[in-house]
């Protein structure tokens, strides 16, 4: 039998630069034209298929959400249980902040700890039933965890290449899961650059970010997952920390597929794109009010996930931030790492560097004015704070000494 790889609600591909169509039947990565592919589905098909109840009485995993995915009836899924996060309120940054609901998405309770997992098991899962054999991908570290994850589980060779300051247990996680592993002296740019000369002699298929069109569509799901659980009715903001900007992107492409089925209606979020003042592309072209990145030059942040110098999909990123009335932010290192350090102490809450940094940025937007006080916010965690380093705890109690509890 043959295998169905698409669903047959994907009508194409379609180039995001000309708009020109490229055939679903065939794995492609870029568009003709060298801009990344965007899949293009029956949106009345697919709403006269399927309703909100059906979803609703599904298992909670990112798969309940399938008719909005490209894999066909066929195509096996390739998973790791990717359930669905949870949304917890932060009533500590609500208080301080003075902001009406602030509700934290963790990401970080997917497989491999980061919100990547459901990028990766999408394309993964449609890699493997197009036949591929080898996957390469450069990444600041997560992309590489959920990509060498996936491949082992589908039985397909993972070469991964990572910034040689890569947080430990990120790099460890990347081999420990079974692919090949290389630190390089440079920057995620870098890494991309070696992918890229090496496709050729190695036959791998390149999963850099946006160079192949099914991340994007697994990533949909977090805003599917968003908007079933405040119940179809979005948040008024959502802070997002960006580096490539696929999630964004990803986001935006499926309220606006939503609202076409009618699902949601009212205005959608503002979508804000959090970045460093150490390496900030986006919200520096933002500011300047242009429709495309320009390369930043000295990278100084240590946040790495929004570490991206010269995102492919920049000028994607912009138009999300233009048509939702959204805009980008860039906050310090220090605020981050002050700020992850009291939310894990107060709220109990671990949250990575890249999520602190949207608090960062939340608590900055709501001084100057641009998130209101009756705002209900959505907040991403994008990855589990136990993979990023934490201050050592040094104190220590000799057993055959009397305690002083006096101390304490
Ligand atoms: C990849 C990553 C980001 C940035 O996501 P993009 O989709 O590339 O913008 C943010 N936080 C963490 C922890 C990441 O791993």
């Amino acid at each position: 039998m043959k295998k169905i790889v698409h669903s047959a609600f994907v009508t194409h591909l379609e180039c995001s630069e000309t708009g020109e169509h490229h055939p679903k039947d065939t794995l492609l990565g870029l568009s003709k034209a060298g801009a990344p592919l965007i899949v293009r589905y029956d949106l009345d098909a697919l709403g006269a298929a399927i309703d909100k109840e059906t979803v609703a009485a599904r298992p909670p995993d990112m798969w309940r959400y399938r008719e909005f995915l490209p894999l066909g009836p066929d195509v096996e899924v390739i998973s790791l249980g990717e359930n669905t996060t949870p949304l917890v309120r932060v009533p500590t940054v609500e208080k301080r902040l003075g902001v009406a609901e602030v509700m934290i998405k963790d990401e970080g309770r997917l497989p491999t700890g980061s919100f990547k997992g459901r990028g990766m098991a999408t394309a993964v899962s449609m890699a493997k039933a197009f036949g591929v054999k080898r996957i390469a991908i450069p990444t600041a570290g997560n992309a590489g965890a959920g990509l060498a994850a996936y491949a082992s589980r589908a039985g397909i060779e993972s070469f991964v290449f990572t910034p040689a300051d890569t947080p430990e247990v990120t790099a460890s996680e990347i081999a420990f899961h079974g692919a090949k592993a290389w630190r390089v002296d440079g920057l995620v740019g870098d890494c991309a650059k070696i992918v890229a000369d090496g496709t050729e002699e190695m036959g791998w298929f390149d999963l850099t970010t946006l160079k192949e069109p099914y991340r994007v569509e697994g990533k949909k799901t977090m805003g599917l997952e968003l908007a079933e659980q405040y119940s179809w009715t979005l948040p008024d903001v959502i802070f997002f920390p960006t580096g490539g900007g696929v999630c964004l992107i990803g986001m935006w492409k499926v309220f606006e597929e939503l609202k076409q089925i009618g699902w949601i209606d009212g205005p959608l979020p503002k979508m804000v794109a959090v970045q460093s003042t150490g390496c900030g592309p986006i919200v520096e072209a933002f500011n300047a009010g242009a429709r495309d990145v320009e390369p930043w030059g000295d990278v100084t942040t240590e946040i790495h996930g929004v570490r991206v110098p010269n995102p492919l999909g920049g000028k994607m990123v912009l138009e999300v931030l233009y048509e939702s009335n959204g805009f980008g932010t860039a906050v310090d290192d220090d605020a981050v790492h002050e700020t992850r350090a009291r939310v894990c102490a107060e709220e109990g809450l671990h949250i990575c560097p890249e999520g602190a940094a949207c608090l960062v940025a939340l608590e900055m937007e709501r001084e100057a004015g641009r998130v209101g006080q009756q705002d209900r916010v959505a907040v991403f965690n994008t990855a589990s704070g136990l993979k990023s380093p934490m201050p050592p705890m040094t104190r220590g109690l000799d057993k055959d000494q009397v305690v002083d509890y006096s101390t304490f």
